[in-house]
């Protein structure tokens, strides 16, 4: 069979497993087959790849595989699951760079002058370029490097919107000099990658801190329509269809986040969203009720239903694994457990799904916040670990707040809540919670795992 053949049958093969693993992708239960299902496509993608001809030398693509091998591994062990934002944009900031470097080195291949391959490339270029310098300011926002505040100033939008259209200029002049022959050509080509990256910067920095994942979800799926692109200019169909699939991808998710927070995607990259720390304007009555882990133990031995809603200060102190062990004590007491997950809590779509599978709370007992939502007045007790804007009222009953219409989990509703966090400190969104006021609230301080190991020790000695 030629060789040309064969790899083609390979890429649809390695297509395939694709899309069956992105599909696995959306159900916890089927995750990690689907993860595995799409790296063995990539693989199989890679290693077909490397029989082509037009492979000159393999000594770089060795040196390649090894250092990424090396970094890659090293990362996946030292990264803590708080940092995975961080890592992520990290991620689709190389994938945006190298869609450039593709784009660069085929400009300088180009032979002839072809205006489909110089459109591609400029569109790896760009895309790409904008991807690389944007996901670096959000790597350095969620690792608290820079501000995690917007940076905004007058004119910032003109600046934007000026800076983008000089871009698509330059690329209109690109392709008038390549075809014309002039010389000034590789000039105009650097000055658009310059472009790009600056774009890429100015595009970050006015979004703030809280909506970075929802950046990052946003650079994926341009990384993945780079990725499309630099496949485009150098004909390779793997690298059109995966980065066609991360770009649609990318742009699903972007949409779900940004429902889920009832915001629009231009409120996202244009709101200056958390410019101003609001202290929302609704109105706070009642007082804090503070309780001890004792008393959460009567509360929680005399309940019959029990609801955990975990929140990112759960993934801050780590603690999963104690409260799927407490969730395994109030069955065993005679408590129905489950788990209600935010599409948003914590700092990435999955978040709380990634950590109660580990600690392998099973599928079945987790409840989407819809559902949860129908059932939650005949709940005895929810208990809100780490938990802060997504079961914040205000959403529902505070018009002027900044997170009004989000939805969220109405546990307020539910006939005894306790909230398990450290002190009266705010959530990202930087708003009051009146949640912790309420009537049927108590407020159990202290770090989430230290407190949900007391309540332990109680229902132990008992
Ligand atoms: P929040 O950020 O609102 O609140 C987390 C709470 O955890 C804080 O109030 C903090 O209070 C508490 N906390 C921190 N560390 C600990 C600890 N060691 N032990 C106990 N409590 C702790 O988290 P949510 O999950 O409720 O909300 C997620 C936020 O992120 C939302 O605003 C959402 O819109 C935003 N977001 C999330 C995205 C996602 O994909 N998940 C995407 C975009 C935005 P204290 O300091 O008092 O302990």
């Amino acid at each position: 069979m030629n060789i040309y053949l064969l790899t083609n049958l390979v890429y649809i093969v390695a297509a395939v497993l694709f899309i069956f693993g992105l599909k696995m992708l959306t159900s916890p239960a089927t995750a990690r087959k689907g993860n595995l299902i799409s790296a063995i496509g990539m693989l199989l993608a890679v290693v077909v790849t490397l029989l082509s001809k037009g492979i000159v030398d393999y000594k770089w693509i060795a040196a390649g595989i090894i250092a990424g091998s090396i970094i890659g591994a090293f990362s996946a062990r030292v990264v803590a699951m708080t940092q995975m934002p961080q890592m992520v944009a990290l991620f689709n900031g190389f994938g945006g760079i190298t869609s450039l470097f593709v784009g660069w080195a085929t400009y300088h291949v180009m032979t002839t002058f072809n205006l489909f391959t110089t459109t591609t490339i400029f569109l790896a270029v760009l895309i790409g370029g904008v991807t690389f310098s944007g996901s670096l300011v959000a790597w350095g926002k969620l690792a608290t490097y820079i501000s995690g505040r917007p940076i905004l100033f007058r004119g910032q939008t003109f600046l934007n919107g000026t800076l983008f259209i000089g871009t698509l200029v330059a690329g209109a002049l690109l392709l008038m000099n390549l075809q014309n022959g002039y010389s000034y050509s590789y000039a105009i080509f650097i000055g658009i990658i310059i472009l790009s990256l600056v774009l890429g910067i100015l595009a970050v920095i006015p979004i703030g801190g809280a909506d970075m994942p929802v950046v990052i979800s946003l650079l994926n799926s341009y990384s993945g329509i780079a990725g499309c692109a630099a496949g485009l200019a150098i004909q390779n169909n793997i690298l059109i269809v995966a980065g066609a699939l991360v770009g649609a991808s990318g742009i699903i998710l972007t949409n779900v986040m940004c429902k889920a927070m009832n915001r629009s995607i231009t409120n996202v990259l244009f709101g200056g969203f958390g410019a101003t720390i609001t202290k929302g304007n609704m109105e706070i009555d009642g007082e804090v009720k503070p309780v001890s882990p004792e008393d959460t133990y009567f509360i929680l031995e005399a309940a019959s239903s029990v609801v955990f809603v975990p929140g990112y200060g759960m993934a801050v102190a780590q603690a999963q694994h104690t409260l799927r062990e407490l969730g395994d004590i109030l069955e065993e007491n005679g408590s129905e457990v489950r788990y209600a997950i935010h599409p948003v809590a914590g700092r990435m779509p999955g978040h709380m799904n990634v950590l109660l599978a580990e600690a392998n709370v099973p599928y079945d007992k987790l409840v989407e916040m819809d559902d949860i939502n129908k059932t939650i007045a005949s709940v005895d007790v929810c208990v809100v670990i780490g938990a802060n804007d997504v079961v914040n009222p205000a959403a529902r009953e505070s018009k002027g707040s900044p997170i009004y219409g989000m939805p969220i989990i109405n546990v307020d509703q539910a006939k005894t809540v306790i909230v398990l966090k450290r002190s009266m400190a705010p959530g990202f969104a930087g708003i009051d919670n009146n949640l912790f006021y309420k009537e049927n609230t108590r407020m159990l301080f202290g770090d989430a795992k230290s407190s949900v190991e007391a309540i332990i020790s109680e229902f132990k000695k008992s």
